[in-house]
């Protein structure tokens, strides 16, 4: 029956995927994310319930506007499906023995989802809304809180968090003010700070490593190919190092523990 679960959650990542589409539209723009229809972009027709149903609507008008028939971005089923398996792996991979289990999986995924938001908005405007890294502070004390009453209740467990809050964001914070924030923005020291009290020192640490890694890969290849401006977004590279040490973390530094450091 594990099939169910993973529909169901399926679903529940697609719902809170086309939510991320509005908030990525609107939070740079100052608007309100909790009221007012949706409208296409093209003719200004505010859209019915049956065009918002995540996926299924883009698929069968054919990606494009019920009424004006202008072409719809790929985008939006696209963070829709994305969320929605990310959600489904880290039920896959924490399981959902225990209530406090899966409160702490709902703090994972949606977490995962504020992750999503930063990353586009990063990427289109160069600057992380402040409003989301409080955010993700707010859903790593939740979830230090869960973890602390209702699964390990040990100074240990607290220490991990709470260096984890400083481990790379103190760091990131000297190189912001040693270079003036041109070397690192605001934004990305406050969201490591989040992360870190959400994942503990260890694996905040492995992301801002991955994070690095993608960074630096990604760029040279975009430099390389597009002759991209050397101007870099470190927001979605952060977000997806926090992303994959989230879920692979744990799995990451075991390997590199037995296998490389016996090299
Ligand atoms: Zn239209």
């Amino acid at each position: 029956m594990d099939i169910i679960i993973y529909i169901l959650v399926f679903i529940f990542g697609i719902v809170i995927g086309s939510f991320l589409n509005v908030c990525i539209y609107r939070i740079p723009k100052g608007k309100t994310v909790v009221a007012g229809r949706s409208f296409c972009m093209s003719c200004n027709k505010t859209l019915s319930w049956y065009d918002l149903i995540p996926i299924i609507s883009f698929i069968s008008i054919g990606g494009k506007c019920r009424y004006c028939k202008a072409k719809l971005s790929l985008q939006y089923p696209l963070i829709e499906a994305t969320n929605g398996l990310l959600y489904v792996l880290v039920f896959y991979i924490y399981g959902w023995q225990t209530s406090m289990i899966v409160l702490i999986n709902i703090i994972y995924c949606l977490s995962i989802s504020l992750l999503i938001v930063v990353s586009l908005i990063d990427h289109r405007t160069f600057t992380i809304p402040g409003g989301l890294t409080k955010t993700l502070l707010v859903l790593a004390m939740i979830g230090l809180i869960i973890r602390y009453f209702g699964i390990e209740r040990t100074n240990a467990l607290l220490l991990d968090h709470v260096i984890g809050l400083f481990a790379v964001s103190s760091f990131l914070a000297i190189i912001f003010y040693v270079t003036g924030g041109r070397g690192i923005g605001g934004g990305d020291v406050k969201l490591m700070a989040g992360a870190g009290l959400l994942l503990g020192w260890k694996l905040v640490i492995l992301s801002f490593i991955l994070g690095a890694i993608f960074a630096s890969v990604i760029h040279i290849l975009k430099m390389r190919l597009m002759n991209a401006d050397r101007t870099l977004a470190f927001g979605p590279y952060l977000s997806a190092g926090i992303i994959v040490s989230l879920l692979f973390g744990n799995s990451i530094i075991n390997w590199y523990i037995l296998y490389i450091l016996q090299l």
